[in-house]
């Protein structure tokens, strides 16, 4: 394989969107929003009434349908833009509803496979950046560059809220928090692909570094890995 593929995995409020879409724009990569693809799943599921660990119901839908998702999206401070059957979902994918259901979603191993299928079909060929929970861990173990992205819960819980009001949503500190803890421990306690640092990952915390510190760090340790 032709590996040039970055993975960044990290809890919710890490800062992976920002941080990928950055480097795919100055790295000359493609963007995988992974997470915007069990959103999209997991609004199809809240939309159609079905019950979030009703398995086979949920991947009968998602296979229905086509999810499409902007694998060229380099604006840092916007959602990745998502449609499903050519509908635009990406202001829905991202509600209280979905970010409550989503961990529940993506714990069905059944909807995991089927994801893991369509984000390597994506990847295939092309130079990619991944970012999402499981993405150096089971999707692409053999990444040139693994990266584990962390911060302190406080610091989430601020970049978060910062990233909510930048998109016009409401933004309760304390309602944040309880959603991020609540999603973290759900995806960190999955028996299938739980959020882990991947083998030969590299743990980045970005607790006190700027977007502009942490992009030159990802960036000086991809060029160690590309030129040996
Ligand atoms: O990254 P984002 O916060 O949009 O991810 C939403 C949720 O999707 C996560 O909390 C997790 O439950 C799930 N997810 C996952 N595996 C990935 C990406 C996201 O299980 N690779």
């Amino acid at each position: 394989m032709d590996n040039y593929t970055i993975t960044i995995d990290g809890p919710a409020g890490s800062g992976k969107s920002t941080i990928a879409k950055i480097l795919a724009k100055e790295l000359g990569l493609t963007y995988i929003d992974t997470g915007a693809m069990y959103r999209a799943v997991t609004l199809l599921a809240l939309e159609n009434g079905i019950d979030v660990d009703d398995e086979q119901a949920i991947l009968d839908l998602a296979k229905k349908v086509k999810i499409d998702i902007d694998n060229h999206a380099t604006d840092a401070d916007k959602y990745t833009s998502v449609t499903i059957d050519g509908r635009d979902v990406t202001g829905p994918i991202r509600s209280r509803e979905v970010g409550a259901a989503v961990s529940m979603v993506s714990k069905l191993s059944g909807v995991r496979k089927y994801m893991v299928s369509l984000q390597r079909e994506m990847a295939q060929g092309a130079k990619a950046v991944l970012e999402g929970r499981d993405t150096g861990s089971v999707v692409f173990p053999d990444a040139l560059l693994k990266i584990f992205l962390t911060a302190s819960l406080e610091e989430r819980i601020n970049r978060r809220k910062q990233q909510l009001l930048q998109n016009g949503q409401k933004a309760d500190r304390a309602l944040i928090k309880e959603e991020i803890i609540h999603r973290d421990k759900i995806d960190s306690g999955r028996q299938d692909s739980p959020l882990v640092v991947p083998q030969g990952g590299v743990i980045v915390d970005t607790t006190g570094l700027s977007i502009k510190e942490v992009v030159e760090k990802i960036k000086r340790l991809y060029g160690e890995k590309v030129h040996g």
